[in-house]
């Protein structure tokens, strides 16, 4: 039997248990995915015995992501992005990516066909973890220009730093011109999630072709989204955003590309909705 866990600390919310089981019951395999709870000061002597723990990978959560890096071979993107949310064992080393870059775009993809075509403006409002995986995924898709507007100045101009100039930092103060001119609005901060504050933003300086995406899946419509709909905007959410980001390490660990199908959409829904 193959096996692999997320770690986190706390991880019991994770959803990742059940996406993957999902999985492993569709294509009948000998597998297993467990969640494994590791505080802080565990989390090396635990990444360092995975193999012998009886594990092929794991996907790693707060607050382990750049920890993770630090322990294994890293691709681009999870170096670019500063975390590693994916590992798998190969040849005895252990390798790490980061499956929010692709999990951001594939869901665009999947979602919204020709969201990339004029790779416009595009302006992500945040500057954390999540930030840099979809700025890294934007500029890998040729994306030229990425405002990025965050509470503190300082860690938009750092994302500068790291990516480039194809990131430019703002204030809030000048979100209505850019969305004037924006194809794609991403909001990554933690705000309209249940039990943080609301993100109060005015859509209507975006034109009728702009994508509105939120990261956030709880809830699953934010208000973000509902106001984007409203004004008959396309739109993405996270949770699209999180079962895709499931597809590479599912792949990697137990040799299948699995499909993000309706039924499981709708099996993580129902869950969220508990
Ligand atoms: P993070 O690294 O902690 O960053 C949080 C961001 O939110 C920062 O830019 C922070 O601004 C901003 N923020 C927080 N409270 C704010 C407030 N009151 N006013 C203005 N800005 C505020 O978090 P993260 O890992 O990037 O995650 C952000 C969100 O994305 C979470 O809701 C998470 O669940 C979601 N997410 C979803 C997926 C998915 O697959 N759908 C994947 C990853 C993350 P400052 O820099 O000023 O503090």
């Amino acid at each position: 039997m193959r096996a692999a866990c997320v770690v986190g600390w706390p991880v019991k919310h994770s959803r990742s248990p059940l996406i993957h089981g999902y999985w492993i019951k569709l294509h009948q395999l000998d597998a297993d995915y467990r969640r494994e709870e590791i505080a802080p000061e565990a989390f090396v002597d635990f990444i360092t015995h995975l193999s012998a723990r009886g594990y092929v990978g794991a996907n790693i959560t707060i607050p382990h992501k750049e920890a993770a890096l630090a322990l294994s071979a890293p691709d681009d993107r999870a170096r670019a992005v500063g975390a590693a949310n994916t590992l798998w064992l190969a040849d005895g080393d252990l390798h790490s990516t980061n499956t929010d870059v692709e999990g951001f775009i594939a869901n665009l993809d999947a979602t919204l066909p020709d969201w990339d075509l004029t790779a416009d403006d595009a302006v992500v409002l945040g500057a954390g973890g999540s930030a840099r995986a979809v700025i890294y995924g934007l500029i890998e898709r040729g994306f030229g220009k990425i405002h990025v507007v965050n509470r503190t100045a300082e860690r938009a101009e750092a994302l500068r730093g790291r990516f480039g100039p194809a990131v430019q930092p703002a204030h809030w103060s000048a979100l209505p011109h850019l969305l004037a001119r924006a194809g794609l609005l991403v909001n990554t901060t933690s705000l309209g999630m249940a039990g943080q504050a609301a993100l109060d933003i005015d859509l209507s300086p975006l034109r009728r072709s702009a994508v509105v995406a939120d990261l956030v899946y709880a809830p699953l419509e934010t208000a973000l989204l509902k106001a984007a709909r409203a004004r008959g905007l396309s739109t993405a959410d996270g949770l699209g955003m999180l079962l895709h980001q499931a597809v590479r390490g599912f792949q990697l660990w137990f040799g299948v590309r699995p499909e993000v199908t309706p039924e499981l959409r709708a099996l993580v829904e129902t869950d969220l909705g508990k």
